[in-house]
């Protein structure tokens, strides 16, 4: 590849299960990319080495140098500081307590990084060449096994004084709800995110509730899913498909929330849980619309996000690259 009139740079999708690292144009496209498993268990030391063997792999396959690539840009799971590039703590890697991860990298690639959460990385991705293309005021939201989201405001992402902003997920939804990863009870993502739709079906099958819900998961509670409900709720299980209005509303509920906080011209969805579509956001829509300020629900417009598992990667490789223009004309 001759790196001659292109612009490409680097994105890095570090999530709990995987890193996803590709090398981007500035149009969006992916050149080349590279999938590997977060050795997530092991030391911060490992996982960083797994990051740049998936570097070097890309850059090899890619047939380009380091030098060559404009910047490095990394999406990395849990809470951090954009300016340090400092990852506090991540529930997704247990073992890491304020990893100086950009400095790391930077020493040994020799190339400039820029850091981001993961789902602030995603909602750039689907602002930069995906749903929220030209938009200005919109939040976007991701609904997997957990909730995560990004707020841009004004065109600009908006990471508060530390970088902590956008957790979204961890907004009290009731105050004596379920224990939420995060040590607090009733936030948003402990009442409807994919696993707590998991977890509610699994209570009530214990609880002895009629359902089919177990024979879609082969007779093994491990293997009920928000999917596997979802199946069964399309197949007519009356209690998969009580456990999915039950989890609309619940999303319903938060995104009245971000309605009248935000007065957002849209919000984007993505993740895993969206996939079950209408039977989830129709419901949720409607709940939203019962409980924000008319006028501001009237001016919010839904979006499904565009980009998929790519998005956090398209929006890292994007911000880096931004942030490196930024830069060199100041
Ligand atoms: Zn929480």
């Amino acid at each position: 590849m001759s790196g001659g009139n292109t612009t490409v740079s680097i994105g890095i999708d570090l999530g709990g299960s995987k890193i996803l690292t590709g090398l981007v144009d500035s149009r969006g496209r992916i050149l080349v990319s590279d999938e590997r498993a977060t050795p997530a268990r092991k030391s911060a030391g490992a996982v960083i080495r797994a990051i740049l063997d998936s570097v070097h792999d890309v850059l090899g396959n890619g047939a380009i140098r380091i030098s060559e690539v404009a910047a490095v840009g990394v999406g990395a799971a849990g809470i951090s500081n954009p300016e340090t590039g400092v990852v506090f703590a991540s529930p997704n890697l247990p073992r890491w307590r304020d990893v100086p991860l950009k400095d790391m990298l930077q020493d040994k690639l020799g190339k400039k990084v820029f850091l981001i959460n993961d789902a602030n990385a995603a909602a750039l991705g689907e602002f930069y060449f995906g749903a929220a293309r030209g938009a200005r005021d919109f939040i976007y939201i991701t609904l997997s096994t957990g909730i995560g989201g990004g707020i841009v405001i004004g065109g600009r992402l908006y990471t508060g004084a530390i970088g902590c902003a956008g957790e979204i997920g961890h907004v009290t939804i009731d105050d004596n709800g379920p224990v939420c990863g995060c040590g607090n009870r009733g936030c948003w993502e402990a009442l409807a995110s994919g696993t707590a739709l998991a977890e509610e079906a699994k209570r009530r099958i214990k609880e002895g509730a009629a359902t089919s819900i177990l024979r879609y998961a082969e007779g093994s509670m491990e293997k009920v899913t928000a999917q596997i409900i979802h199946k069964a709720a399309q197949n007519g299980d009356a209690l998969a498909q009580e456990l999915i209005g039950r989890t609309a509303y619940y999303v319903g509920v938060g995104l009245a929330n971000l309605i009248n906080i935000f007065n957002p011209e849209l919000i984007v969805i993505g993740g895993g849980l969206s996939n079950i579509g209408d039977m989830l956001l129709h419901p949720a829509f409607k709940v939203a619309g019962q409980r924000a300020f008319k006028e501001a629900f009237q001016a919010v417009r839904f979006a499904l996000a565009e980009l998929g598992r790519n998005s956090g990667m398209l929006g890292a490789a994007a911000y880096a690259l931004q942030k490196t223009r930024k830069r060199s004309r100041a």
